[in-house]
């Protein structure tokens, strides 16, 4: 069965189509720059990688440009469109209405598009992309896999700020957590590293990419997680604060700063790019530290403290933890960002080999075989996982 996946964002779509349940790749890509004079198309398809200028004036008409891709003549995975039999669509924020994957009927919609309020900058063009597959794909089964999904089992303690209730009662103000389809699927790939039923482990996921988050997961499910009612909260990432005081916003805003100016501030000025004044990009970051540049290392040195505090506070919430997974751009790539999150720590029994760690790519132990926890890197593949889930529907 072929199942596309859809990655929908204000200016991009995202697809890869797998063919299931083996979940091999059949092709991917991307349309970038929706809505511009200039839409591109980049695509891995049939052995052969490309890219070329595409039409691409609005969401509609970038799923016919993937389309016309998947069966074109040359490059084309497919003879006719009518072999995808699926759509698994990737959705950002799904409230507390949607605690797993579901088949999207007129009444999802209706609840996607209710939670844009509090995922402005994702649910509608996530929306979007749904309506245009399923314009160009009437016949095919459609499901939403949400962000937040896996974090659907975190207990009252956890997710309720330390506000009134009544604000939790009237604006469903309390944590959410993203990220939610990569540290399940990193989860359950660590509970197989560790040759451990998933409902038997217990793990600290951390998601570094641009965007960063931790996760404790208590027996199989997430229990606590670092981001918060949006993707601010948690840890310092590529270009926002992550914890803050909140006292910060009055007083700045006392000092003159409007709330519109603090909320670019915090999610697109700050992070590693507003403390080095350099960079949001780890790679630069490292080098510039290497070469000498104070504020680059300071960033760096934030990054992992702030990290390393999570797994000392998600060590403590889990009692016992198996294993330290580090998964996205950053905990993938980076073996000088792992050894530095990890030093120090083994009073909670986590010790890094340093040849381990040294960098390969897939899943791999880095933790010294006397180390209590054991630390794994495990790349992420959240389509996968959606294509999983959608299969499940479809089938
Ligand atoms: P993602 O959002 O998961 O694509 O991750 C993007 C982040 O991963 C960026 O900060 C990149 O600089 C970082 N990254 C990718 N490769 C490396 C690497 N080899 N070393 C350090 N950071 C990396």
């Amino acid at each position: 069965m072929k199942v596309l996946v859809i990655n929908a964002g204000s200016s991009s779509i995202k697809y890869q189509l797998f063919e299931m349940p083996a979940a091999t790749v059949l092709a991917r890509g991307m349309v970038e720059r929706i809505g511009s004079e200039q839409s591109g198309l980049s695509y891995h398809q049939a052995g052969q990688k490309g890219s070329r200028d595409v039409q691409a004036g609005d969401h509609q008409q970038a799923m016919g440009v993937i389309l016309q891709a998947l069966t074109d003549a040359q490059i084309g995975a497919l003879h006719d469109i009518q072999e995808i039999a699926a759509v698994g669509h990737r959705v950002v924020h799904g409230g507390e209405e949607f605690t797993d994957s579901v088949k999207i009927d007129p009444d999802v919609l209706d609840s996607i598009e209710r939670f844009a309020d509090l995922a402005p900058l994702h649910n509608p063009p996530n929306l979007t992309g749904i309506r245009a597959a399923q314009q160009a794909l009437p016949e095919a089964v459609q499901v939403a896999c949400f962000d937040t999904a896996f974090h659907a089992s975190i207990p009252k303690a956890a997710y309720l700020y330390g506000l009134p209730y009544e604000i939790y009662e009237q604006f469903r103000v309390r944590r959410y957590g993203f990220h939610g389809t990569s540290h399940r699927y990193v989860a359950r790939r660590a509970a197989a590293l560790l040759e451990r039923d998933p409902a038997a482990s217990n793990l600290i996921t951390c998601h570094l990419g641009n965007g960063c988050s931790i996760t404790a997961v208590k027996e199989g499910k997430s229990i606590d997680t670092s981001m918060g009612l949006t993707p601010l909260e948690g840890v310092v990432m590529g270009t926002r604060c992550g914890d803050l005081d909140p006292a910060i916003v009055f007083y700045l805003t006392d000092k003159g700063y409007s709330i519109e100016q603090l909320n670019e501030m915090c999610n697109k000025k700050s992070g590693l790019l507003g403390i080095s004044g350099a960079s949001n990009d780890m790679r630069n970051l490292v080098d510039l530290a290497e070469g000498g540049h104070e504020r680059a290392k300071l960033a760096i040195d934030i990054f992992c403290y702030r990290i390393k505090k999570y797994i000392g506070t998600y060590t403590a919430v889990l009692g016992s933890v198996d294993a330290v997974v580090f998964t996205g751009g950053i905990g993938e790539n980076s073996p000088l960002i792992r050894e530095q999150v990890c030093s120090n720590l083994p009073q909670i029994g986590i010790e890094i080999d340093s040849k381990r760690n040294a960098g390969r790519s897939g899943e791999y132990l880095i933790s010294a075989e006397r180390s209590r926890v054991r630390v794994y890197v495990i790349a992420t593949d959240e389509e996968a996982a959606i294509a999983a889930d959608t299969y499940q529907f479809a089938r």
